[in-house]
Order: C-alpha cells, then structure tokens, then sequence
C-alpha cells in the first residue's frame, strides 16, 4: 500500500462462522494487498475503531483476504455483526513475516492455539505452496472444547499431503468427542521430530505460549529454533506509538514473530 496510514475501503464479501465465537470475513480490497504470511493488517469498522488482526488466507491468492476473528471486546463484537455487503478500512501490511527461506530444508513444526491457528494458517498456506522444500511440516492444535476448533474441515486434507501430520486436542470433550482431550503441550512430548534440523511455530493466547515454549525447551529445541506470535495490543503498526515494545524491539515492526532467542532475557516476554 502506498499511504501505510490510509485504510482502503474493503468490502465484506461473507462472513463464515467458523466456531460460537470465531468468524472469517472474506474481504474484497479495491486492490491487491500483497504481504508475507505472518504480516498483519490493521483494520477498522467505521465509527467504531481499528485493531491489528492477520491474514488467515494464502499470500499467493490475492483476489480476497481473509481474517478470521475472535470476539474479544468492543470492535470485535462489531466485527461479528457484520454482513456481506458490509465495508471495513484495511491498512498495512504490517511487520516482517515469517523467515521463509530460513524454514527451507528443516522440519516445521506448527503449534497452534485457539484463534491462533488464524495466522498459523497463512503459513500453512505458504508452506504447502512449496510444499518440496520442507522436510515435514508437523501441525498441533488445541482449542477449549470441540465446538472452538476453527477450519475443522479442513484438518484431513492437509493430513494428506506429503510430508504433513495434524493432531489436535481439546481441553474438555463434549459432544461427541472421541479425539485427544489434553492441553496442546502434551501433544509437544513426541513428535518424532529431528531436532537437529527444525524449528518450532506457535501462535496463540499468552499463557498458552508460555507452556508451549517451555516444553519446547524441555524436549530439547533451542530457543533460536522457537518462533512466538506476540500477539500483544498494538497501535500504529509502524514502531512509532511505543506500545508494544519487548526490550528494544517493535513487536509491530520486528515482529509480531519473534526469534524466542532474541526475546527470552526480557522479564515481559509472556506479558
Ligand atoms: C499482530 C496481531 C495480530 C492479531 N491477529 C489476530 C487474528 O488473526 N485474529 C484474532 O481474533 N485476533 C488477533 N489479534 C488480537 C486482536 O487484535 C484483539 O483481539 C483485538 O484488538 C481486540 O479488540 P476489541 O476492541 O474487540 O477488544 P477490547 O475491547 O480492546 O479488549 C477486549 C479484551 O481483549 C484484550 N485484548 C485486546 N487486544 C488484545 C491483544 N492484542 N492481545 C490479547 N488480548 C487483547 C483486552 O485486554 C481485553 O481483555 C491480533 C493481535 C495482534 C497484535
């Protein structure tokens, strides 16, 4: 986008419910909004205010954007009354995205939490696009209970492609549920995965974050191979407010995926 502080109109093309409190809007921008899986946007409903969210759908189709949303307070509830025919503002994208070619050649392994399996998804995206240069891509999920699990549909396709393994977990089995019960960390204890040649992917609520980093730890990755969603409040996108600063990096513009390595001294890390 040319002018970073300049929403583009966008219209609302659907709105798929996707669990009780996550919706997806498919949005039109008036023009293609190119970015990096992991970049985010900041978008505004008029009247009501702007937050930061992150693409859910493929760097490699432009036509629409998706952004898949938790309701969480004031402008996300407005979000989930939105209608196709709706107009939201768009700026960004934001921040650096995920080190693409760095993932080149290793095993990823994704742990998702949550509505933070919304931006693990652009990844995914990204990473089956060039599905050949990744040794394995290994997906773990976890959400409250069965309902809260987002894109359920499309768990067992990405199973079937080379080289990909998914699992999920729920913290409470309802319904009926006859998969794994259990916090996603558990899912962290035998993954098969080379350490040697890997690294480690996760976005989700903070406290989730902290358990998974740990056990990653504990399994034996090092904290260069660990890459966390700081998904902290934000304002400008630009590094200019100071709101969401670890030490002396911008979340917005140094992240919002940081190297664990390069935060793990700074006593916020996990808010
Ligand atoms: C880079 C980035 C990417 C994000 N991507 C997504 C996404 O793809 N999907 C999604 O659903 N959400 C995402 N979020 C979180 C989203 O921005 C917040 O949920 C949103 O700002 C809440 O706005 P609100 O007005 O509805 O809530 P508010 O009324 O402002 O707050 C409601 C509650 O949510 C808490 N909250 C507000 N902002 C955040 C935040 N950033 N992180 C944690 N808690 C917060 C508040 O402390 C309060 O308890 C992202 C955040 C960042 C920084």
């Amino acid at each position: 986008m040319e002018n970073l502080y300049q929403p583009l109109q966008s219209k609302v093309l659907d709105v798929i419910t996707e669990t009780p409190t996550i919706k997806t809007l498919v949005l039109k921008p008036p023009q293609e909004i190119p970015f990096k899986a992991g970049q985010f946007m900041q978008l505004t409903i008029a009247g009501i205010g702007e937050a930061p969210f992150t693409p859910s759908s493929s760097q490699y189709d432009l036509n629409t954007m998706e952004i898949t949303i938790l309701k969480a307070g004031h402008l996300t509830e407005a979000v989930h009354e939105l209608k196709p025919g709706d107009w939201v503002g768009l700026r960004g994208p934001f921040g650096k995205g995920y080190p693409m070619e760095k993932f080149e050649g290793k095993e990823i392994l994704v742990v998702g939490g949550g509505v933070g399996l919304a931006p693990l998804r652009a990844l995914l995206y990204a990473l089956f696009h060039n599905i050949e240069k990744y040794k394995r891509i290994s997906i773990k999920y976890g959400a409250r209970n069965p309902s809260e699990l987002s894109f359920r549909n499309q768990y067992h396709k990405w199973a079937k492609l080379p080289n990909v393994d998914f699992e999920c977990t729920v913290d409470r089995a309802n319904g009926n549920w006859d998969g794994k019960v259990g916090l996603v960390t558990e899912l962290l204890e035998n993954t098969g995965i080379d350490l040697t040649n890997s690294f480690a992917v996760s976005c989700g609520p903070e406290i989730m974050l902290k358990f998974v980093t740990l056990k990653l730890l504990n399994v034996g990755f090092q904290p260069g191979q660990i890459y966390l969603s700081m998904n902290r409040k934000m304002s400008c996108g630009m590094g200019i407010c100071g709101r969401c600063n670890i030490g002396p990096y911008y979340l917005c513009k140094d992240g919002p995926d940081m190297n664990y390595a390069k935060i793990q001294q700074y006593p916020d890390v996990f808010g």
